[in-house]
């Protein structure tokens, strides 16, 4: 049974519909920063800086404008978000608001932020190695080709992604 909250998420989305307007964002994919400390060919993110992150007090504005439009799910992505020092006082702001985090990374600072990020995040997708596993793997092309979004499908050859829920 739906949560009124998601209840109401969701009729807003078929007004939306019926509307041609947002009425709903029930999926917001966020990032904390530009900043990333990988060096990926593909992607040039990483030569940012920073200087333009929002700062903790509009992320706090963000977080009461996206309850307004019905926000469940907040992704966390980048960048890398675990490069951001005060990413964690930024998570919290989103979860005052009760919305469920889930956090995409390259995997690198998972060590430092392990219990951090257990006490927070409700799903944990490591990209870097799912888009290597994604390349390289026959096995999954298929299935994900198939799937069109959400997790990879796990890898029978390799973990190619690790989530908690
Ligand atoms: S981890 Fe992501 S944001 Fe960072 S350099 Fe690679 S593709 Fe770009």
């Amino acid at each position: 049974m739906l949560s009124p909250a998601n209840l109401r998420a969701n009729l807003l989305v078929k007004l939306g519909e019926r509307t041609g307007k947002t009425h709903a964002l029930p999926l917001v994919l966020f990032s904390p920063t530009a900043r990333c400390n990988s060096r990926c060919v593909s992607c040039d993110w990483w030569r940012a800086d920073g200087a333009r992150d929002l700062s903790l007090a509009e992320i706090e504005g963000l977080a009461g404008d996206l309850a307004r439009f019905g926000t469940r799910v907040v992704v966390f992505t980048g960048g890398e978000p675990l490069y951001r020092p005060d990413v964690m006082a930024a998570a919290d702001l989103f979860r005052a608001k009760g919305m469920t985090l889930q956090l995409l990374t390259s995997g690198l600072g998972l060590g430092r932020y392990a219990e951090d990020v257990a006490a927070r995040f409700q799903a944990v997708t490591v990209s870097t190695v799912w888009t290597l596993s994604w390349r390289e793997c026959a096995s999954c092309a298929p299935a994900r080709r198939r799937s069109r979004c959400g997790p990879a499908p796990r890898c029978t050859a390799t973990t190619s992604a690790s989530s908690r829920t």
